[in-house]
Protein backbone atom coordinates (compact mmCIF):
# COMPACT_ATOMS: atom_id res chain seq x y z
CA UNK A 1 0.00 0.00 0.00
CA UNK A 2 1.37 3.01 -0.77
CA UNK A 3 2.28 5.60 2.00
CA UNK A 4 -0.40 8.35 3.09
CA UNK A 5 1.01 11.83 3.73
CA UNK A 6 -2.09 12.74 5.24
CA UNK A 7 -3.09 16.52 4.40
CA UNK A 8 -6.16 18.30 5.06
CA UNK A 9 -8.67 18.85 2.52
CA UNK A 10 -7.35 21.99 0.87
CA UNK A 11 -4.10 20.40 0.38
CA UNK A 12 -1.82 21.54 3.22
CA UNK A 13 -0.47 19.40 5.73
CA UNK A 14 -2.02 18.92 9.43
CA UNK A 15 0.08 18.47 12.71
CA UNK A 16 -0.39 14.95 12.26
CA UNK A 17 3.00 12.52 13.38
CA UNK A 18 3.28 10.54 9.88
CA UNK A 19 3.01 7.04 10.19
CA UNK A 20 6.74 4.83 10.06
CA UNK A 21 9.71 6.69 9.87
CA UNK A 22 8.85 10.20 9.54
CA UNK A 23 6.76 9.93 12.95
CA UNK A 24 9.28 11.80 15.08
CA UNK A 25 9.36 14.63 12.70
CA UNK A 26 6.76 16.70 14.91
CA UNK A 27 8.46 17.07 18.42
CA UNK A 28 6.36 19.97 19.58
CA UNK A 29 4.18 20.44 23.03
CA UNK A 30 1.15 19.40 20.90
CA UNK A 31 -1.30 16.06 19.88
CA UNK A 32 -0.77 14.75 16.78
CA UNK A 33 -2.71 11.58 15.17
CA UNK A 34 -2.11 8.76 13.34
CA UNK A 35 -5.07 7.08 11.46
CA UNK A 36 -5.60 3.38 11.75
CA UNK A 37 -7.27 1.89 9.07
CA UNK A 38 -9.68 -1.25 10.70
CA UNK A 39 -12.29 -2.84 9.60
CA UNK A 40 -14.03 -2.15 6.59
CA UNK A 41 -14.13 1.57 6.78
CA UNK A 42 -13.43 2.95 10.26
CA UNK A 43 -10.45 4.57 11.60
CA UNK A 44 -9.02 4.17 14.94
CA UNK A 45 -6.57 7.08 16.00
CA UNK A 46 -3.23 7.22 17.18
CA UNK A 47 -2.78 9.78 18.94
CA UNK A 48 0.66 11.14 21.30
CA UNK A 49 1.83 13.73 23.22
CA UNK A 50 4.33 15.88 21.98
CA UNK A 51 5.99 16.92 25.34
CA UNK A 52 6.32 13.82 27.03
CA UNK A 53 5.43 11.01 24.62
CA UNK A 54 2.40 9.31 25.73
CA UNK A 55 0.19 7.27 23.73
CA UNK A 56 -3.62 7.57 22.97
CA UNK A 57 -5.60 5.21 20.89
CA UNK A 58 -9.36 5.73 20.35
CA UNK A 59 -11.61 3.13 18.99
CA UNK A 60 -9.40 0.27 18.97
CA UNK A 61 -12.02 -2.06 17.52
CA UNK A 62 -9.98 -4.33 15.67
CA UNK A 63 -6.64 -5.34 17.96
CA UNK A 64 -4.61 -6.64 15.47
CA UNK A 65 -4.27 -4.15 13.18
CA UNK A 66 -4.30 -1.54 16.58
CA UNK A 67 -1.46 -3.57 18.04
CA UNK A 68 0.38 -3.07 14.68
CA UNK A 69 0.14 0.50 14.67
CA UNK A 70 1.07 0.92 18.28
CA UNK A 71 4.04 -1.40 18.21
CA UNK A 72 5.24 0.72 15.02
CA UNK A 73 5.02 3.77 17.15
CA UNK A 74 6.84 1.99 20.47
CA UNK A 75 4.97 0.15 22.30
CA UNK A 76 3.78 2.43 24.55
CA UNK A 77 0.22 2.93 25.11
CA UNK A 78 -1.16 5.15 28.52
CA UNK A 79 -4.91 5.76 27.42
CA UNK A 80 -7.59 4.07 25.02
CA UNK A 81 -10.49 6.58 24.13
CA UNK A 82 -13.86 5.44 23.50
CA UNK A 83 -16.23 7.60 21.71
CA UNK A 84 -19.06 5.12 21.93
CA UNK A 85 -20.19 1.86 22.21
CA UNK A 86 -21.17 0.74 18.81
CA UNK A 87 -19.16 -2.77 18.51
CA UNK A 88 -17.25 -1.30 15.17
CA UNK A 89 -15.66 1.79 17.93
CA UNK A 90 -14.96 -1.17 21.17
CA UNK A 91 -14.43 -4.45 20.21
CA UNK A 92 -10.80 -4.72 20.65
CA UNK A 93 -10.97 -2.87 23.97
CA UNK A 94 -10.54 -5.57 26.30
CA UNK A 95 -7.64 -7.63 24.07
CA UNK A 96 -5.71 -4.20 23.75
CA UNK A 97 -5.84 -3.05 27.27
CA UNK A 98 -4.98 -6.04 28.83
CA UNK A 99 -1.60 -5.96 26.14
CA UNK A 100 -0.54 -2.70 27.22
CA UNK A 101 -2.04 -1.80 30.57
CA UNK A 102 -3.54 1.02 29.36
CA UNK A 103 -6.52 3.04 31.34
CA UNK A 104 -9.91 3.07 29.40
CA UNK A 105 -11.90 6.68 29.53
CA UNK A 106 -15.28 6.21 28.20
CA UNK A 107 -18.53 8.36 28.65
CA UNK A 108 -20.36 7.65 32.00
CA UNK A 109 -23.76 7.88 30.22
CA UNK A 110 -23.35 4.46 28.53
CA UNK A 111 -20.76 2.84 30.96
CA UNK A 112 -23.50 -0.09 31.11
CA UNK A 113 -23.01 -1.26 27.89
CA UNK A 114 -18.93 0.10 27.10
CA UNK A 115 -15.88 -2.04 28.29
CA UNK A 116 -15.26 -1.15 31.96
CA UNK A 117 -14.01 2.23 32.28
CA UNK A 118 -11.64 3.01 34.39
CA UNK A 119 -12.80 6.82 33.94
CA UNK A 120 -16.11 7.48 33.54
CA UNK A 121 -16.50 10.83 31.82
CA UNK A 122 -19.59 13.50 30.54
CA UNK A 123 -19.58 17.15 29.46
CA UNK A 124 -17.24 19.07 30.36
CA UNK A 125 -14.85 16.63 32.19
CA UNK A 126 -10.69 16.49 31.44
CA UNK A 127 -8.97 13.58 30.09
CA UNK A 128 -4.71 13.75 30.63
CA UNK A 129 -2.85 12.58 27.69
CA UNK A 130 0.65 13.13 29.23
CA UNK A 131 1.17 17.08 29.57
CA UNK A 132 -1.98 17.81 27.68
CA UNK A 133 -5.41 17.97 28.62
CA UNK A 134 -8.61 17.22 26.36
CA UNK A 135 -11.95 18.18 26.79
CA UNK A 136 -14.84 15.96 26.75
CA UNK A 137 -17.52 16.98 24.83
CA UNK A 138 -21.45 15.40 24.87
CA UNK A 139 -22.66 14.36 21.34
CA UNK A 140 -25.88 12.58 21.82
CA UNK A 141 -27.69 12.19 18.73
CA UNK A 142 -26.60 8.39 16.87
CA UNK A 143 -26.27 7.17 20.45
CA UNK A 144 -27.77 8.24 23.76
CA UNK A 145 -24.02 8.21 25.35
CA UNK A 146 -21.90 9.51 22.53
CA UNK A 147 -18.69 11.90 23.62
CA UNK A 148 -16.16 14.09 21.39
CA UNK A 149 -12.98 14.41 22.87
CA UNK A 150 -11.14 17.41 21.61
CA UNK A 151 -7.57 18.06 22.21
CA UNK A 152 -6.90 22.47 21.34
CA UNK A 153 -3.34 21.63 21.91
CA UNK A 154 -2.67 20.31 18.13
CA UNK A 155 -6.62 21.35 17.34
CA UNK A 156 -7.56 17.54 17.28
CA UNK A 157 -11.22 16.56 17.41
CA UNK A 158 -12.05 12.87 17.81
CA UNK A 159 -15.46 12.95 16.91
CA UNK A 160 -16.69 9.28 15.83
CA UNK A 161 -19.93 9.02 14.54
CA UNK A 162 -21.51 12.12 15.33
CA UNK A 163 -20.00 14.42 12.86
CA UNK A 164 -18.69 13.26 9.52
CA UNK A 165 -16.81 14.07 6.43
CA UNK A 166 -19.68 16.02 4.47
CA UNK A 167 -22.07 14.22 6.38
CA UNK A 168 -23.38 13.14 10.15
CA UNK A 169 -23.87 10.23 12.06
CA UNK A 170 -27.14 8.29 11.37
CA UNK A 171 -30.08 9.15 14.21
CA UNK A 172 -29.85 5.35 16.15
CA UNK A 173 -31.01 6.72 19.67
CA UNK A 174 -31.02 10.14 19.82
CA UNK A 175 -33.80 12.93 18.06
CA UNK A 176 -32.46 15.25 15.41
CA UNK A 177 -32.95 18.39 17.99
CA UNK A 178 -30.04 16.39 19.98
CA UNK A 179 -27.97 15.53 16.87
CA UNK A 180 -28.59 19.08 15.98
CA UNK A 181 -27.19 20.61 19.00
CA UNK A 182 -24.73 18.24 19.19
CA UNK A 183 -23.60 19.50 15.73
CA UNK A 184 -23.65 23.15 16.89
CA UNK A 185 -21.21 22.59 19.68
CA UNK A 186 -18.66 21.06 17.26
CA UNK A 187 -18.83 24.14 14.95
CA UNK A 188 -18.12 26.28 17.69
CA UNK A 189 -14.72 25.14 17.61
CA UNK A 190 -11.73 26.74 16.04
CA UNK A 191 -12.12 26.69 12.34
CA UNK A 192 -8.63 25.48 12.26
CA UNK A 193 -9.48 22.53 13.90
CA UNK A 194 -9.36 19.13 12.43
CA UNK A 195 -12.14 16.57 12.55
CA UNK A 196 -10.83 13.45 12.62
CA UNK A 197 -14.32 10.96 12.62
CA UNK A 198 -14.72 7.24 12.93
CA UNK A 199 -15.01 6.59 9.23
CA UNK A 200 -13.86 6.93 5.65
CA UNK A 201 -17.58 8.11 4.25
CA UNK A 202 -16.28 11.25 2.93
CA UNK A 203 -16.92 9.77 -1.09
CA UNK A 204 -20.50 8.43 -0.59
CA UNK A 205 -21.53 11.46 1.98
CA UNK A 206 -20.13 13.95 -0.91
CA UNK A 207 -22.98 12.65 -3.54
CA UNK A 208 -25.49 13.02 -1.02
CA UNK A 209 -24.50 16.43 -0.41
CA UNK A 210 -23.88 17.63 -3.75
CA UNK A 211 -27.75 16.58 -4.54
CA UNK A 212 -28.71 18.46 -1.94
CA UNK A 213 -26.70 21.48 -2.36
CA UNK A 214 -25.50 21.31 -5.98
CA UNK A 215 -24.88 24.87 -6.07
CA UNK A 216 -22.08 25.13 -3.31
CA UNK A 217 -18.58 25.87 -5.20
CA UNK A 218 -16.85 24.60 -1.61
CA UNK A 219 -18.87 21.75 -1.49
CA UNK A 220 -18.06 20.89 -5.18
CA UNK A 221 -14.17 21.75 -4.88
CA UNK A 222 -13.98 20.07 -1.24
CA UNK A 223 -16.04 16.77 -2.75
CA UNK A 224 -13.25 16.88 -6.16
CA UNK A 225 -10.25 16.69 -3.97
CA UNK A 226 -11.70 14.11 -1.47
CA UNK A 227 -12.18 11.73 -5.11
CA UNK A 228 -8.60 12.41 -5.84
CA UNK A 229 -7.22 11.39 -2.55
CA UNK A 230 -9.59 8.44 -2.83
CA UNK A 231 -8.32 7.66 -6.36
CA UNK A 232 -4.66 7.20 -4.68
CA UNK A 233 -5.61 5.28 -2.20
CA UNK A 234 -5.63 8.15 0.61
CA UNK A 235 -7.57 9.28 3.80
CA UNK A 236 -9.76 12.31 3.42
CA UNK A 237 -10.19 12.53 6.85
CA UNK A 238 -8.81 14.56 9.02
CA UNK A 239 -10.41 17.66 7.38
CA UNK A 240 -10.79 20.63 8.82
CA UNK A 241 -13.61 22.14 10.52
CA UNK A 242 -14.00 25.70 8.25
CA UNK A 243 -13.93 23.55 5.43
CA UNK A 244 -16.78 21.44 7.20
CA UNK A 245 -18.72 24.54 8.08
CA UNK A 246 -18.73 25.58 3.97
CA UNK A 247 -19.24 22.40 2.52
CA UNK A 248 -21.56 19.81 4.64
CA UNK A 249 -25.01 19.85 4.66
CA UNK A 250 -25.70 18.79 8.03
CA UNK A 251 -23.30 21.55 9.65
CA UNK A 252 -24.77 24.51 6.98
CA UNK A 253 -28.92 23.59 8.37
CA UNK A 254 -29.95 26.52 10.18
CA UNK A 255 -32.50 25.32 12.38
CA UNK A 256 -33.66 21.82 13.30
CA UNK A 257 -36.52 21.65 11.38
CA UNK A 258 -34.10 21.61 7.93
CA UNK A 259 -31.49 19.64 9.37
CA UNK A 260 -33.94 17.11 10.45
CA UNK A 261 -35.69 17.17 6.64
CA UNK A 262 -31.88 16.66 5.55
CA UNK A 263 -31.43 13.61 7.63
CA UNK A 264 -34.29 11.96 6.79
CA UNK A 265 -33.84 12.26 3.17
CA UNK A 266 -30.08 11.08 3.52
CA UNK A 267 -31.34 7.81 4.80
CA UNK A 268 -33.54 7.58 1.95
CA UNK A 269 -31.10 8.47 -0.39
ZN1 LIG B 1 -21.70 4.08 15.58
Amino acid sequence: MKAPDFRLSDGRLHAIAVCGRARDRYSGRMITAQPVPILKDNYAWLLRDGATGAVAIVDPADPAPVAAAIDAAGGRLDLILLTHHHNDHIAGTDEIRARYGARVVGARADAHRLPALDQAVGEGDRVALGATQGRVIATPGHTRGHIAFYFADGGVLLCGDTLFTLGCGRLLEGSAAEMFASLRKLAALPPETGVYCGHEYTESNARFALHADPENAALRAYAERARALRAEGRPTVPSRLGDELAANPFLRAPEVAGFADLRARKDRF
